[in-house]
């Protein structure tokens, strides 16, 4: 290898590419397996805050991998590999399920009553049989009621969007289930869109929260997002909050709720109950800007 030449380079190129081939095998094959069993899959609750309230108003599910040997795995690192392998739909399944079920459990324990948002893949929405029959199950099988279960869709699936799932977005919101635009602001665009889609929420994407503080431009954007949002009678939540700068910034802008590290990282299901049983609040952000004004 200390004497590099084209052929042994090339050699040594395509063992790499086949080893990450092979890799993703391994790891599908593996995902397939955790999908047969319980266990593997768990599902993390990241809480949203009310900016009136203060208080937890919903939370959203998002899936982590429990792999044998490689520890907690991060959606990240395997959603993709589901969504090429189309084992998306067996998880998809598996994660509202689970969610729905969890729900239900909380009600059933006392805790307040919280919506419970759960993300969706494209290839989800691109069966929307299944998609129906899915959220039907996952539903009566919990005795979850459908108010409860918000189903998030990213802004570039929406763009994508057929006029089938348009009906199936109608479909599921005559059930009662609410449905979100996740990670807005990073697709096109269009928003026209916006007007033809059945949604509740928006949910301005991490990127214009981060600068907020230091990109007037960020803020801008969130402001007329909010605006806009308000005038078509929908909520808008803010993803990633990190800072106090950020919170205060995005109540200004008009944001109804808040999630992100500053109040919350995504937690077991334990630790969120705990934190929901506590009736956890925002810290008391506003008093201190009402006493820096005194
Ligand atoms: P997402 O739906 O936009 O979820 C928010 C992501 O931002 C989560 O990452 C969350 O941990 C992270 N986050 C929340 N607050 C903060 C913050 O203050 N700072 C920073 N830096 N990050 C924050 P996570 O759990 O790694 O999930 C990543 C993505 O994977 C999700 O983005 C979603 O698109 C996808 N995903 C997660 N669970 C599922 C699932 O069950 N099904 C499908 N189809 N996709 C999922
Ligand atoms: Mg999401
Ligand atoms: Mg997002
Ligand atoms: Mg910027």
């Amino acid at each position: 290898r200390a004497v590099f030449d084209q052929a042994s380079g090339f050699q040594l190129y395509r063992a790499i590419l086949s080893d990450e081939a092979h890799e993703r095998l391994i790891l599908e094959g593996q995902l397939h397996e955790a999908l047969q069993g319980a266990g593997q899959l768990e599902l993390h609750y990241q809480p949203q805050a009310s900016l009136a309230s203060g208080r937890i108003v919903a939370v959203e599910a998002l899936v982590r991998w429990r792999h044998p040997t490689r520890g907690l795995i991060p959606p990240a690192q395997f959603i993709p590999l589901a969504e090429a392998s189309g084992l998306i739909i067996a998880l998809g399944e598996r994660v509202l399920h689970t969610a729905c079920q969890q729900a239900a459990d909380w009600q059933r324990a006392g805790l307040p009553a919280i919506t419970m948002a759960v993300n969706l893949a494209s290839a989800q929405w691109a069966q929307p049989g299944a998609l129906v029959a899915t959220v039907r199950s996952a539903l009566s099988s919990s005795g979850l009621e459908p108010q409860w279960l918000e189903l998030e869709l990213t802004e570039s699936t929406s763009m994508h969007a057929p006029t089938t799932t348009i009906e199936v977005m109608k479909q599921l919101r005559k059930m009662g289930v609410h449905l979100s635009i996740d990670d807005f602001g990073t697709g096109y665009c269009n928003l026209s869109y916006l007007k033809r889609f059945p949604v509740d929420k928006l949910k301005i994407d991490r990127s214009f929260v981060s600068d907020i503080t230091t990109d007037p431009d960020d803020l801008a954007i969130s402001r007329t997002v909010a605006a806009m949002a308000h005038q078509l009678g929908l909520e808008v939540v803010a993803e990633g909050v990190e800072t106090e700068g950020q919170l205060a910034l995005l109540a200004e802008a008009g944001c109804d709720l808040i999630q992100g590290f500053y109040f919350s990282r995504p937690l077991p299901p334990d630790a969120c109950a705990s934190m929901m049983a506590d009736r956890a609040t925002l810290p008391p952000w506003r008093k201190e800007r009402e006493q820096q004004t005194l």
